[in-house]
């Protein structure tokens, strides 16, 4: 079954069931299509408006540009950092990092429970240098204990 809309000569608009297109056309010839108001048989299709928007069709999102991927660790968000650094930071950098090196003790991951010890007296006041998780670097920021935080900047390029 298919539903056409149809306008007489009159101008009636009306809608009505057909078999198929095929057996409209075939009525429409024969003149047996009526006006459902005046009866008029000169009737014709009514150009069908268009239903554009109004929450019809959905329009398809945007596919979400790609983002890169954040960087996995803590080196490569430094490293990252270094890249976009402008030249005389990073040169600035390496060279407190030189001078942290030469004049401190490296405790690696050991820092934050060094720093602790030196600030509570339990072991030699000396300078100390490592690596440490945000969360330590929080709980040693509110237990007073004095440390610098540097972006640890990669040497070379
Ligand atoms: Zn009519």
């Amino acid at each position: 079954m298919i539903l056409y809309r149809l306008r007489c000569s009159k101008g009636h608009e009306f809608e009505s069931w057909f078999k198929d297109s095929k057996s409209y056309e075939r009525q429409e010839k024969k003149s047996l299509i009526g006006c459902a108001v005046c009866g008029d048989a000169k009737v014709a299709r009514a150009i069908m408006s268009p239903r554009i928007g109004k929450g019809g069709e959905k329009v398809e999102a945007e596919a979400p540009a790609p983002t890169p991927a954040p960087p996995s660790t803590e080196q490569q968000k430094v490293a990252a950092l270094a890249r976009h650094m402008p030249k005389e930071l990073r040169e600035a950098l390496l060279k407190v990092r030189a001078e942290v090196e030469k004049s401190c003790e490296h405790v690696g991951d050991r820092f934050a429970d060094e720093a602790r010890k030196i600030h509570y007296g339990e072991s030699d006041k000396r300078g100390i240098y490592g690596e440490t998780t945000d969360e330590e670097a929080t709980a040693l920021a509110e237990e007073g204990i004095e440390f610098g935080r540097l972006p640890w900047i990669p040497r070379g390029n």
